[in-house]
């Protein structure tokens, strides 16, 4: 099993409730309010582990839920806090909501921490609530609501350069002979089924970070379906070497190869197909000169040179070739100056989860307007009514419910009072 996708679920914390209590004390008949405050809930946190490079965790355990706060108790005793949760992922790791599949938060970069539900604020205790007209107050808020959402988690390698090609056509060999990395070789078709990352150092030019991109083609031709699941590590490759054996040592023909993997990566997505290439014919130790047929590598020069590949003769396990080959690379990269491809978000949880289908309602009574219901009060929960963007949030949110419509059929006036739990606000056009 191979885990670079992942479905959960994750939980923020409710906070925890406001208290209602009175001070009882001797020779005090009627003591003041002295409910505290309610905790905060816990925050789902990710994090880049550079310690990691699968999703295998994710495929096990598949919910996760931080603490609520505690709630507030008598003699303003502050309910506690709950402890965030941090989900640690490699990086490269994008998350996405599971349903629609738009990008909550990319993993890479400088991004390496991201809180991605809050946890609920804690309600404030009835100690609040006194006012000169008001000295007995029952009230007290209520915490905000936990926030839970479905995410799919895929991890997209970043690479600068993503090495493609047939299974054996000695991809690893490569990778471990220019880079730190150790991944698997062996000679059958299923060896790598996590992308292996490498660091080139080169003297005197700059190094580059370099992707075994693996399971190309064995699902496509043996028909088990990982043929274009591993392609989304190349998205953001900013140039490919295609490995190819140059040898064919097993049978098949390199020109054959290549066009056949090309073909394979169009059919993925033509954009990462037009992405600069560089061919390395490798195995050439295992070139013989049989006196007859033309020199596999010429052959490979002759059909994509003219269409700008150049094609490096090299060995993986000889060394011979490779240096020329780096240093071209390095160049080439140098040459394309793009920036690393990161996803920007499209989705944010605090936002559209309040977009949910909810009852409310909206009533007059005596000269008060009073609108509540579960909708309302999830929306309250979500919004930061002290932050500029959580007001306008607010503002549209009335709007876009039909709450102001609702509230003109009413007949409000401006000047009139709205109460919508514990917050009350003069209505304005
Ligand atoms: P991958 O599937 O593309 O990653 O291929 P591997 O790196 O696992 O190599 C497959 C087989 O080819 C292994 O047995 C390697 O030892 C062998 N191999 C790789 N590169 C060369 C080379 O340049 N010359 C020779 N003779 N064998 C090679
Ligand atoms: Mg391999």
């Amino acid at each position: 099993m191979f885990a670079d996708r992942a479905t959960i679920s994750i939980r923020s914390g409710k906070g925890g409730d406001g208290h209602v209590s009175f001070r009882r004390e001797l020779y005090v008949p009627n003591g003041g309010p002295d409910g505290g405050d309610g905790g905060r809930g816990g925050d789902v946190i990710f994090e880049v582990d550079e310690g990691l490079n699968t999703l295998q965790d994710y495929r096990h355990r598949r919910k996760y839920a931080a603490k609520d706060g505690e709630p507030g108790g008598k003699k303003r005793c502050h309910g506690k806090d709950a402890d965030d949760i941090v989900l640690k992922v490699p990086e490269g790791t994008v998350i996405k909501e599971a349903e629609s599949g738009k990008v909550i938060a990319d993993m890479s970069g400088d991004n390496r921490r991201q809180v991605i539900l809050k946890g609920g604020k804690g309600g404030l205790g009835n100690q609040h609530f006194a006012t000169a007209t008001m000295q007995i107050p029952k009230y007290a808020q209520p915490g905000q609501p936990a926030k839970e959402l479905m995410v799919k988690l895929e991890l997209k390698v970043i690479a600068d350069v993503g090495l493609v090609g047939f299974p054996n056509v000695g991809k690893s060999t490569l990778l471990s002979r220019v880079t730190n990395a150790q991944p698997k070789i062996a000679n059958y078709h299923f060896t790598t089924l996590n992308p292996n990352l490498g660091v080139v150092d080169l003297e005197g030019a700059n190094g580059f970070v370099i992707a075994d991109i693996p399971g190309l083609i064995e699902g496509a031709s043996e028909g088990i379906g990982l043929g274009h699941e591993f392609l989304r590590h190349i998205e953001r490759t900013k140039m490919m070497i295609h490995v190819v054996d140059a040898a064919g040592s097993e049978g098949r023909d390199p020109v054959d190869d290549i066009h056949k993997i090309n073909a394979e990566l169009h059919a993925y997505n033509a954009e990462i197909a037009s992405r600069p290439q560089v061919i390395a014919a490798n195995k050439i130790d295992l070139i013989y000169d049989d006196g007859e047929s033309e020199n596999p590598v010429e052959r490979l020069k002759k059909e994509f040179e003219p269409q700008g590949i150049k094609v490096f003769p090299i060995s993986g396990v000889t060394g011979a070739g490779i240096k020329e080959l780096l240093y071209y690379v390095s160049t080439e990269i140098e040459k394309l100056d793009v920036a690393p491809i990161i996803f920007e978000p499209e989705y944010f949880p605090d936002e559209e989860l309040i977009n949910l289908d909810l009852p409310y309602t909206v009533e007059k009574e005596d000269d008060m307007y009073i609108v509540e219901g579960p909708k309302i009060e999830k929306m309250l929960g979500y919004t930061n009514l002290d932050s500029e963007k959580g007001f306008a949030f607010f503002q549209k949110f009335l709007k876009d419910t039909g709450i102001l419509e609702q509230l003109e059929e009413l007949g409000i006036e401006e000047g009139d009072t709205v109460k919508m739990y514990g917050l009350q606000f003069d209505y304005y056009k």
